[in-house]
């Protein structure tokens, strides 16, 4: 019976025990063999006319003489392994694998002294044509697919390192880089090859083939290399070490995505660490370097335009740095607040868009806001702010005093005590008589406001007034504006309405209605006030703070407001437009009529000359 795996020998099997091959002497018993063997080899070779006496065991000789002998070679042959290896790499590399190259064959003269040297040549031959392999593998992807892969990553370095006239170790970082190099030659040779294709859309190559800008070859590569220029969160892998190429589908798609996380990254870089950018972020840290605030210690409020956070000062503040500079900061050391409040105007949302109208017709920013960065518009807010605030403490307001300004960022004094801040009017538990006060003050801070810091606060409301120590103190006032602005006295409707709803809503009896308190603060009842937006609009161009300037006798007479109501002025429009209906209806008929007149001198020309036809042929 035959054995499926291989030929039953019928020689008997020589049997040792474990303890014999385990035992020294038997490893010394090899080892004679062994130097027996290297002797009589050495004395064949001494016979042989072809031997060279220096390279007595030269691999190539012995293959050569053992190749002579045709023998089958087997390992434990009594010719000896040298012989059996070289039989090994040149019969049956012949059959299964290419001839080995020169290099490897004055290698193996060189070397053949050494173990390692054969196995690492062997080693090199298996890398060789497992490359090889994958290299097919490769090739045949390619050919199906829109997308190119590579295997390189897969690769066997023993083949480069044997199979090729280099030097193991040696350069080797060299060749990486012009690898590098070379991939990312070839995306600029792409996009000159496109650069150079003329406006009129191909061009014709050395062979005289025609390329377009839309060649699928041309535009794969440049998509591959855009890819690359993704930012860096996102992971593009490293597509200039291979030949990469990707249709235009597949890189749209891969753009969208970049795009979409790339929104995400901002939103989460701009919510992150209280709510505060890398800028703002940069911005704190240097007034905390420069020794303004100690330490910030969190939000007390985030609105749809800003963030305040709340700041301890720093209390070795002694008004210069080392330098010798104030560092900006608006007071005397002494007078730092132990608490501050750091209002950050955002930079990032889209809102403060709508509070463009306050910004771009203040004459004082006029100038400025136009073709202005998001940024340096927010700056503006910021200082906008800032010199409102300055104003309204100038005529004795209550507002918080400004320490500092730097960029988007106001520092100002905390209204509060130990971490707590003041309560908005709307939050504050007031007792009637601290209703009523509230109120008087209110009505009186407005007065003084549109008539002696000529401001109109134009987001007035019990959001925006603080409870503190039995007053009110005005804040967010970044979008007050002058009176003469275009739309100031609407505003300063709104701000009457705002406050008398609320003490209306809160049941305080005898206040003004937000008509009577408009006319109490401007001295130009609502019915004139109507009058002076309708003057306004008919003195076009003229100032409207000279129209609705509160003190009239400095008004000028020509255009001091009318005394005249609402519908006085809406009769006196309606009569303009009639006269100019009529007046148009009676150029109308006017010309009818010249129409008329035409035909009429028309027709009469025509009876004429058919008269006079008539006469001529008449004999
Ligand atoms: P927004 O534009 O978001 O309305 P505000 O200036 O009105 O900004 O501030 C929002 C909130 O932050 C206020 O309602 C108030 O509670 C608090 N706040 C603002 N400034 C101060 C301050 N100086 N002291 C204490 N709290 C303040
Ligand atoms: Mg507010």
């Amino acid at each position: 019976m035959s054995s499926p795996w291989s030929k039953v020998s019928n020689e008997p099997v020589q049997t040792i025990s474990l303890a014999d091959i385990m035992s020294e002497q038997y490893a010394h018993r090899l080892h004679d063999q062994e130097l027996k063997q290297q002797q009589k080899r050495q004395q064949q070779n001494e016979t042989l006319p072809t031997a060279t006496p220096t390279n007595a065991e030269s691999y190539s000789n012995v293959a050569s003489t053992s190749a002579k002998a045709s023998q089958k070679p087997t390992l434990n042959s009594d010719a000896g392994e040298w012989e059996d290896y070289s039989m090994l790499l040149n019969d049956e590399g012949k059959e299964q694998a290419e001839p080995l190259p020169a290099s490897l064959l004055s290698l193996l003269e060189d070397e053949a002294e050494s173990d390692a040297v054969i196995a690492q040549m062997l080693q090199s031959q298996f890398d060789h044509e497992y490359n090889e392999e994958l290299r097919r593998i490769e090739r045949q992807q390619n050919k199906q697919s829109k997308v190119t892969v590579t295997l390189n990553k897969f690769l066997r370095s023993g083949d480069a390192e044997f199979l090729h006239d280099t030097e193991a170790g040696a350069d080797d970082e060299d060749d990486e880089l012009t690898c590098l190099k070379q991939d990312w030659d070839c995306f600029e040779t792409n996009e000159k090859m496109l650069d150079a294709i003329p406006k009129c859309g191909f061009k014709l190559d050395k062979e005289g083939e025609m390329i377009t800008k839309h060649d699928p070859q041309l535009c794969g590569v440049r998509n591959a290399q855009r890819v690359m220029s993704f930012p860096p969160e996102f992971p593009t892998g490293d597509g200039a070490c291979f030949d990469m190429k990707l249709s235009n589908k597949v890189f749209n798609q891969l753009k969208a995505y970049s795009r979409r996380g790339r929104a995400d990254r901002k939103e989460k870089v701009a919510t992150a660490e209280m709510g505060v950018d890398a800028a703002t972020r940069l911005l704190l840290y240097k007034l905390i370097n420069n020794q303004i605030l100690e330490q910030i210690n969190g939000i007390i409020s985030t609105g749809k335009e800003a963030v305040i956070l709340h700041a301890n000062s720093d209390a070795s503040y002694t008004g210069t740095n080392e330098h010798g500079h104030g560092n900006g900061v608006l007071m005397p050391a002494e007078l730092l607040p132990k608490e501050c409040a750091i209002k950050v105007f955002k930079t990032t949302l889209n809102e403060f868009k709508q509070r463009d109208r306050y910004i771009k017709d203040d004459y004082r920013f006029k100038d400025r806001f136009s073709k202005q960065n998001h940024r340096v518009i927010i700056n503006m807010w910021a200082e906008k702010e800032m010199h409102n605030l300055m104003r309204m403490q100038s005529i004795g307001l209550n507002v918080p005093d400004v320490v500092v300004l730097k960029k988007h960022v106001l520092v100002m004094r905390f209204i509060g005590d130990n971490h707590n801040a003041a309560p908005k009017l709307k939050d504050a538990r007031l007792s009637a008589a601290e209703l009523s006060c509230a109120y008087e003050e209110i009505v009186a801070a407005m007065h003084k406001l549109y008539n002696e810091a000529k401001l109109v606060h134009a987001d007035l409301s019990e959001y925006n007034i603080l409870w503190y120590e039995g007053k009110c103190w005005f804040i967010d006032v970044a979008q007050s504006v002058e009176p003469e602005h275009p739309s100031g006295l609407e505003f300063l409707m709104r701000d009457c309405d705002n406050i008398i709803s609320f003490f209306e809503r809160r049941g305080l009896p005898n206040i003004y209605t937000k008509e009577q308190l408009f006319e109490f603060i401007t001295a130009l009842n609502a019915e004139t006030h109507n009058a002076a937006m309708l003057e306004r609009i008919h003195t076009r161009g003229a100032s409207i703070n000279q129209a609705t300037v509160p003190n009239q006798t400095e008004c000028p007479d020509e255009l001091k407001p009318l005394e005249y109501p609402f519908e006085l002025a809406w009769e006196k429009s309606l009569l303009e437009r009639q006269m100019r209906q009529a007046e148009a209806e009676r150029g109308q008929e006017a010309k009818e009529k010249v129409g008329e007149d035409i035909d009429q001198s028309e027709t009469k020309l025509s009876n004429d000359s058919d008269n006079a036809n008539n006469t001529a042929k008449c004999p």
